[in-house]
């Protein structure tokens, strides 16, 4: 069984009502749903608990949006992400429908 080291990083994360966002998002393995027409961060909530890991920057886990151009099998196969209010609280911004 392997484990993955380097999945796509949370570059930036502008939403700071998130329990995973202290100065950018820490949870370790971020969801990224497919809400209407939102590639919405389906790991985005609010609660008074601190989420996530402090020394862990955030990361993709898994994508719904198998229609991006960063998407495979999916999986984002992109450098990074940019997370941030659109459509929803929490969008992927490097969304890029193909
Ligand atoms: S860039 Fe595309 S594949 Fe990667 S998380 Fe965002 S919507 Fe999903």
């Amino acid at each position: 069984m392997k484990t993955l080291l380097q999945t796509p990083p949370v570059r930036e994360c502008a939403a700071t009502a998130c329990s995973f966002n202290a100065n950018g998002c820490h949870a370790p393995a971020i969801t990224v749903a497919s809400t209407g027409d939102a590639a919405s961060c389906a790991t985005f909530v609010e609660s008074p608990v601190r989420g996530g890991i402090a020394e862990v920057t955030g990361a993709v886990g898994a994508c719904a949006r198998s229609e991006c151009v960063y998407n495979t099998n999916l999986a984002c196969t992109a450098k990074s992400i940019t997370v941030g209010p659109g459509a929803t609280a929490s969008d992927c911004l490097t969304y890029q429908p193909a």
